[in-house]
């Protein structure tokens, strides 16, 4: 697995679909735009299904119904997940806009996987990445706030803070696929999902 982003995508992206260009201290803002279509590239070009290690990972278009949950689909052996990301060194906060579809896919014993990816703030490539499986995630993990509350009028999103969710579902309700610099090979991701999937 390579870990960069497409460097000419990240460049083409910033030079010409960024709706304003800000320099910073001689450093170049990256817009939201930017970071998804790079995450979408990267994902589809170097991760493994979590479920059967094939390369064969499709992104949804961006969601747009409320309750629609997942947004990557593997085309092998059809499994669906739930893909939130966000930049470190920040407080790797996700935007979920699928709130209230994760409380109805948790309260039906539906949810999909949820794969949390994080990279760094200029866009050149993967920190960390792990799974949590939907087997393992709780309607409690999102009442403890783990998820964040969502806003006061907008129950349909809310923020994730991917930091926190490792933390707290440390004990083998997460699969890693990358920690600190460590890549995890697929069979072995493949492996531990099911392991975690007795558990939960
Ligand atoms: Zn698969």
């Amino acid at each position: 697995m390579d870990t960069r982003f497409n460097d000419e995508l990240r460049q083409w992206y910033v030079e010409n679909a960024q709706p304003r260009r800000a320099q910073r201290g001689g450093r170049v803002r990256i817009s939201a735009l930017t970071y998804r279509a790079l995450v979408d590239d990267w994902v589809e070009r170097e991760l493994a299904c979590p479920r059967c290690g094939a390369r064969a990972l499709v992104r949804r278009p961006p969601v747009r119904e409320e309750d629609e949950v997942a947004n990557c689909d593997c085309q092998a052996c059809g499994s669906e997940f739930y893909l939130i990301d966000a930049y470190l060194p920040m407080r790797g906060r996700a935007h979920c806009n699928s709130y209230r579809g994760m409380l109805g896919c948790i309260e039906a014993g539906t949810t999909p996987d949820v794969m949390c990816l994080q990279y760094d703030r200029e866009a050149s490539g993967v920190i960390d990445l792990f799974v949590v499986p939907g087997t393992c995630l709780r309607k409690e993990h999102l009442a403890l706030g783990i998820m964040g509350e969502p806003e006061e009028g907008h129950d349909t999103w809310c923020d994730i803070e991917i930091g926190r969710l490792r933390h707290e579902l440390e004990d083998g309700a997460i699969v890693d696929i990358l920690r600190e610099g460590r890549q995890i090979g697929s069979n072995e991701v493949v492996r531990r999902m099911h392991e975690a999937d007795a558990l939960g």
